[in-house]
């Protein structure tokens, strides 16, 4: 009894400082307290960082591929190198489940030049993953693309629970852990894909999802991503 008013006093106090000092937003790269006229999200330093940082990537993709694609990649595109502001957008993104951080990833990846594809697929989470998670972060760029492109997407693909976690191991057993993984649920005969990921790494799970892209029947396989990493792990 005591206990139940206790907290029940407890939560009135928090109700009232929540009415005296209403949370002010935090940038979604930073937590810095935002201004009333910041509005987007991010704080103006972090909105310069990305800027930076989209500059660099685009250096380094018009230098061209340094490392071989996976078999059935046509290209890689992202919008930024897996560093500073843009990785820590990725990681509220994924493990703090803030979908807002997928906001200024998918504007930064909607300005990527776009090629002859026809459908965007977004790379499948396991069901576990997106259970734990509430939504797959691959999916939810694929939208705000798919809207700001006006371009179909479809969930052609599934991916298997029960595999290691593919952060956990490094090139040659992500590869192998992998393999066969995921298949097509719907024919995407003929069809040109451009998949879409938040992270590009050694390229095993864009790979393996080429690979069952091209099972089911796509023409060509294109992969754009919100970040690449800069060396190989
Ligand atoms: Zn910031």
């Amino acid at each position: 009894m005591k206990d139940t008013l206790l907290s029940l006093l407890r939560r009135a106090a928090g109700a009232l400082l929540d009415l005296l000092y209403p949370e002010r937003a935090a940038c979604l790269c930073c937590d810095r307290a935002l201004g009333e006229d910041e509005q987007d999200g991010l704080c103006p330093a972090c909105v310069r960082a990305l800027e930076r940082l989209e500059l660099r990537q685009l250096q380094r993709e018009e230098q061209g591929e340094t490392e071989p694609l996976p078999p059935g990649i046509a290209y890689v595109h992202a919008a930024y190198p897996y560093t500073g502001q843009a990785r820590s957008l990725i990681l509220k993104l994924k493990f703090e489940r803030q979908r807002p951080a997928a906001v200024p990833l998918a504007r930064a990846m909607a300005a990527l030049p776009a090629g002859e594809e026809e459908l965007l697929v977004p790379v499948p989470t396991t069901r576990r993953r997106l259970r734990e998670r509430g939504f797959n972060q691959a999916q939810v760029l694929c939208s705000l693309l798919a809207g700001t492109w006006g371009m179909p997407m479809e969930e052609a693909l599934m991916r298997e629970d029960d595999r290691t976690a593919q952060s956990t191991l490094g090139g040659q057993s992500r590869r192998a852990n992998l393999t066969g993984c995921m298949r097509a649920l719907t024919s995407v005969s003929g069809r040109r894909v451009l998949l879409v990921d938040d992270v590009y790494t050694t390229g095993s799970t864009v790979a393996e999802a080429a690979r069952a892209l091209m099972e089911a029947g796509a023409a060509s396989v294109g992969v754009i991503v919100a970040a690449r990493t800069e060396f190989d792990p």
